[in-house]
């Protein structure tokens, strides 16, 4: 079994606990209930002793003459009336007869009832006065008080003589003639002990069982609550990257596990777009590059077969360089895709004055149009505009978008160029009287690879990947870029900038 899984969790770890904090629960009731038991009894013996010393006080007061040694040799004489004679005191006090004075201390003995405990009278000086007939000798030789020492208040004590337990009180009694004696009465904790026993039986017995019970019922828990979680891992396993069309069903699944699954198959969703973004991408570099490659083969392969003049050789090689350039390109902006998308830190921002960087990029703009007979205007706003920013890279998103506005836009027409604040945020539009772009592919022209189809004749054919950049520098600048376009009419891309 794994000490980290659940099943050993809910099942052993937890029981484990439950029989540490039942073990302690149990220890903190026997030591509580020992105590107020102990208490009890003390309170039990102080009442005896006080009980005691009222009954000599009275004898003494209602026998004249007799010294305190007669008194208590003759209360104690009471102690143990026959049982014969208890009977026929209750019998007398049923019918209302009045009692003798014996029979008056029979009932306030009775009730007293030091049958079962060890009692004890000293003088001050320690002199053993009275020993009641059950004493035990240990006893006398462990508890005799301490010679002229007066007891402000009663002393309770444990004691073990012959492996009995005993609790007793050492007290000090006032008598009306002004003696004081010390008197001990010692009483059995045998009940007290017997009842502790008995509890700690009990616990010892019900522990352990509640304790199997728990572990049962853990694993059997753990194992209905763990049930949904090995069909997600039996279902997980059946989805591989061939097939991640799969998806866990969530019936009857439990309202934790169907977050679980929902996460899961989310997960796996973002997984399988992945997947296809990436066969098709791998698809479209693959073609890019292999009609160049097959170009470059073709040509090179003709001139090996053919015996080709000096300046023959030098057109093949120039073309062949062409070729080479249009890999390098793709390969170069496939590259710089990837640095922008998964290495933010290849973007370096400064902080730098847009109008004087849109003015050279307007400039130039107006030189390349100029040769197509395009006009190019510029609207930008009055006040300064500070960006936050990397300028290399913000110039080649221009310079991508005005690319194919020029290419797009026939000779005469008009390419427009704004720069408005708004909302915290930059917008520069480029507009064109071009082409336009045709509805149903304009929510692709973002994508890597995508050009509008139809165009192949085009002269200046791009590689499909200059939106794709323009778009990704626009994104690690938290900025964006929206398109609009109408068919024959031209196209109008926005791109926005937060301000520094
Ligand atoms: P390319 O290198 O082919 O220009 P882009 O990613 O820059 O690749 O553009 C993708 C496609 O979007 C282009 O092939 C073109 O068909 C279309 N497109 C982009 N800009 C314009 C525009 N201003 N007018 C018309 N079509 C455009």
């Amino acid at each position: 079994m794994k000490f980290n899984s659940i099943k050993f969790k809910v099942g052993n770890l937890f029981t484990i606990i439950l029989g540490i904090i039942l073990i302690l629960y149990s220890v903190f009731l026997q030591v509580s209930l020992s105590k107020y038991l102990i208490n009890d009894l003390d309170e039990e013996l102080s009442g005896k002793v006080n009980e005691l010393s009222s009954i000599i006080s009275d004898e003494l007061a209602a026998s004249t003459g007799d010294d305190v040694y007669t008194v208590i040799q003759r209360i104690f004489s009471f102690q143990y009336p026959p049982k014969s004679s208890i009977v026929a005191v209750k019998k007398k006090k049923t019918v209302g007869e009045s009692l003798s004075d014996e029979e008056k201390w029979f009932v306030r003995f009775d009730r007293l009832d030091l049958s079962q405990d060890m009692v004890a009278f000293f003088e001050v000086d320690g002199k053993l006065i009275y020993p009641s007939q059950n004493i035990l000798a240990d006893f006398l030789k462990k508890f005799t008080p301490k010679i002229g020492e007066s007891l402000e208040e009663d002393v309770f004590k444990d004691a073990t003589i012959n492996k009995k337990h005993f609790r007793q009180i050492q007290s000090m009694i006032s008598l009306p003639n002004g003696r004081q004696l010390y008197v001990l009465i010692a009483a059995s904790e045998k009940p007290i002990l017997d009842l502790l026993r008995h509890r700690q039986r009990l616990f010892m017995v019900s522990i352990p069982i509640i304790l199997l019970l728990t572990a049962f019922l853990g694993r059997f828990l753990a194992v209905r609550i763990l049930r949904p979680v090995n069909s997600i891992v039996v279902a997980a396993r059946q989805i591989s990257s061939r097939d991640l069309t799969k998806r866990l069903s969530d019936k009857d699944a439990d309202e934790e596990m169907k977050v679980l699954i929902d996460s899961f198959n989310d997960m796996i969703a973002r997984l399988e777009r992945s997947f296809r973004h990436i066969e098709q991408f791998s698809s479209h570099v693959a073609h890019e590059l292999k009609t160049p490659l097959a170009i470059l083969r073709g040509e090179t392969e003709v001139a090996l077969r053919t015996d080709y003049t000096t300046s023959e050789y030098k057109t093949v090689l120039k073309e062949n360089m062409e070729e080479i350039e249009q890999i390098i390109k793709v390969v170069e902006d496939l590259l710089l895709l990837a640095k922008l998308d998964y290495k933010p830190k290849f973007i370096k921002f400064e902080k730098f004055d847009f109008k004087e960087f849109f003015n050279a990029i307007v400039d130039k703009t107006k030189l390349i149009a100029e040769e197509k007979n395009i006009n190019v205007s510029c609207l930008l706003p009055k006040e300064d505009i500070a960006l936050e920013g990397d300028p290399l890279h913000l110039r080649r998103l221009f310079f991508n978008i005005i690319h194919n506005a020029i290419k797009f836009t026939p000779s005469g027409k008009n390419i427009s160029l704004k720069a408005v604040k708004e909302d915290g945020l930059l917008k520069v539009s480029i507009a064109d009287e071009g082409v336009g772009i045709p509805p149903e592919h304009l929510p692709f022209i973002f994508d890597r690879f995508f050009q509008v189809p139809g165009r192949d004749e085009d002269p200046q054919k791009g590689t499909g990947l200059g939106l794709s950049i323009a778009q990704s520098v626009a994104k690690a600048h938290q900025g964006k870029i929206e398109a609009q376009s109408q068919l024959n009419k031209g196209s109008t891309f926005t791109v926005a900038l937060p301000l520094a």
